[in-house]
């Protein structure tokens, strides 16, 4: 049980730092940046789904969305925009558009997450990593 506090603090950091020497820094100085590589190897070939560098890219806070008070299978982000899933957790739509899309915020490319309406044929995609879904 230690060692999964220990890996669930290590995505944590590798997912908000800049470099192997960031990670290792954040979780307290103990890990080199050889070692925080070997561990990232181990977790990815043990099929844990992290980026393959640590990039830094979420960072920024996420995008919260919830769902619509009025239009079931929409959403509402904290500024009021509406916003709809794409990708494979999107209801299924009449004529349904296949990623993977740029991410807005992170600039990485995505097959899923949040379409944000901010105005006519404007509807910026954000990925399922920069989007906080909550159902
Ligand atoms: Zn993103």
């Amino acid at each position: 049980m230690m060692e999964d506090k220990f890996y669930q603090a290590f995505v944590a950091a590798w997912n908000v730092s800049c470099s192997a020497h960031e990670v290792g820094r954040r979780l307290g100085g103990v890990l080199t940046e050889s070692e925080v590589r070997q561990v990232a190897r181990h977790l990815k070939a043990n099929g844990v789904h992290i980026p393959p560098q640590p990039d830094g890219a979420a960072t920024e806070a996420r995008v919260a969305v919830t769902p619509h008070p009025a239009t079931a299978g929409e959403y509402v982000d904290g500024d009021g925009r509406e916003a709809y899933r794409v990708g494979p957790l999107a209801p299924p739509r009449p004529w349904p558009k296949e990623g993977p899309w740029t991410c807005s915020r992170c600039k990485t490319r995505s097959s899923g997450g949040v379409r944000l309406r901010i105005g006519p044929g404007h509807h910026p995609f954000v990925c399922g990593r920069c989007a906080w879904v909550v159902d």
